[in-house]
């Protein structure tokens, strides 16, 4: 669900007209309501209220601070990656206390930077990384509270590049050998076994992986919760969206076939896993980035030219895979709007960057009405692993952004500037 909607046939994000702020702030432009942000963490928050819980938001999916800002103050933990990611939550005025901070392979720095903020959690992945962290609060006359990420080895059924929790990939650690581990760091003097944790994909839409591979965790969890003390439990991230949903009031005909089948809701997410989770009595983390900030977000382009090769109607945008690489990176969907609503007629369109890349494509053959040059298109559900995936390839600044609330608007990001791009640069002497 989100709150980007016609209104008089103007695609509004929540009261603000979309094409008021391109007009205002230029395209391309990323913009996203603080509505829908809201209304996803309040469903999980709903979802898990029988159950002590946390919801650490990860950061990676959309690290806007205005974004992180907006989650803070709805109480909202962290999930974090890096340190950069870390000091984003504190410029946020997030509390590091509540982050746990997860990837496998923390330097030093940010290990000592993460002990010195006081972090609710480490997620290790690995043994080299446990030793490591142990020696640096040694050092620092200081106490780790750690947590295991184990790989459960289920299938997420999801995207290659996105799933990770099999052996075939490198997070965690493997189930078999996590007691003999605990064992291991319960002679550390200076670790405090938090937790155990585990995440098994990303943009999954059933619920049975994430119900086995909590099944299968379950009796670990028992066993090491009685015998090393552990206060949480955190089962990951990974709630997928839906990327083709009809528009709600307002929406034009033609798009109504789409509907989102077989979504998983908080609902249905929580029905299945609370009766497994809630007899451990222990804090239960989650972690989800996308389901929250997903569908927040769209990504607006101008069309710079109409090319029809007999083959091939192309759409050329100003946008491109340097603003947003899902589609190329993960053959992604991204529903694609005119910010006008149109009547025209649909037909089967390529829309396309301006980059020198053939990856450098938004979708093809795709019905869409009938546009021309200086219209403009949104990009929907571009909220997460968007903004945060953006790059400066091929020289091209890197859009603005927005944050809309209500009839308000707040430019949470500035478009960057040309110069800006080569300023660290330098010619060499001589
Ligand atoms: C990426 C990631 C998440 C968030 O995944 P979503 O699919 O965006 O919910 C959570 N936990 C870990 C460890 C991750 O790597």
């Amino acid at each position: 669900m989100h709150h980007f909607r016609y209104v008089k046939g103007q695609l509004h994000c929540e009261g603000v007209a979309v094409e008021e702020l391109v007009q205002q702030y230029g395209s391309p432009l990323y913009i996203y309501s603080s509505q829908t942000l809201t209304h996803h963490y309040h469903s999980l928050e709903q979802a898990l209220s029988g159950l002590d819980h946390s919801i650490c938001y990860a950061v990676k999916a959309n690290s806007n601070i205005g974004v992180l800002h907006t989650l803070a103050k709805l109480g909202s933990g962290f999930d974090t990656v890096s340190q950069g990611e870390l000091m984003r939550v504190k410029a946020a005025g997030g509390d590091l206390g509540r982050c746990v901070f997860a990837g496998v392979g923390k330097t030093a720095e940010e290990i000592r930077y993460a002990l010195k903020s006081g972090i609710y959690a480490f997620n290790i992945e690995s043994l080299a990384e446990l030793q490591r962290i142990q020696a640096i609060a040694a050092e620092m006359g200081k106490t780790a509270p750690v947590a295991i990420r184990v790989n459960p080895n289920v299938d997420a059924g999801t995207h290659a590049k996105i799933t990770t929790g099999t052996y075939e990939n490198k997070f965690g650690i493997a189930y078999e050998d996590i007691e003999a581990l605990y064992e291991r760091m319960a002679r550390m003097p200076h670790l405090k076994l938090r937790g155990i944790q585990m995440h098994i994909g990303s943009q999954l839409t059933k619920v049975k992986p994430f119900v086995d591979a909590v099944r299968k965790m379950i009796p670990l969890v028992k066993r090491l919760r009685d015998r090393h003390g552990l206060e949480c439990f955190s089962i990951g991230g990974g709630l997928g969206i839906v990327y083709d949903p009809a528009l709600e009031s307002g929406t034009p005909a033609w798009w109504q076939g789409k509907q989102a089948k077989g979504l998983l809701t908080p609902a249905i997410y929580a029905k299945r896993l609370l009766p497994l989770l809630k007899p451990l009595g222990m804090r239960i983390l989650i972690e989800p980035g996308r389901f929250i900030a997903g569908n927040a977000g769209l990504l607006v382009t101008r069309v710079e030219y109409i090319k029809d090769t007999g083959k091939k109607h192309f759409v050329i945008v100003d946008a491109a895979m340097n603003d947003l690489i899902r589609p190329s990176f993960y053959e992604a969907y991204h529903q694609i709007v005119p910010i006008r609503a149109s009547r025209a007629t649909l037909i089967p369109t390529d829309v396309v960057g301006p980059i020198c890349e053939s990856g450098d494509t938004f979708c093809k053959n795709r019905p869409l009405p009938k546009c021309r040059e200086g219209d403009l298109l949104g990009m929907l559900s571009a909220g997460a692993y968007a903004f945060t995936m953006a790059s400066n390839y091929n020289t091209r600044a890197m859009p603005a952004e927005i944050l809309v609330d209500g009839d308000q608007h707040h430019v949470v990001r500035k478009r960057q500037t040309l110069r800006s791009l080569w300023q660290l640069e330098s010619l060499p002497k001589g």
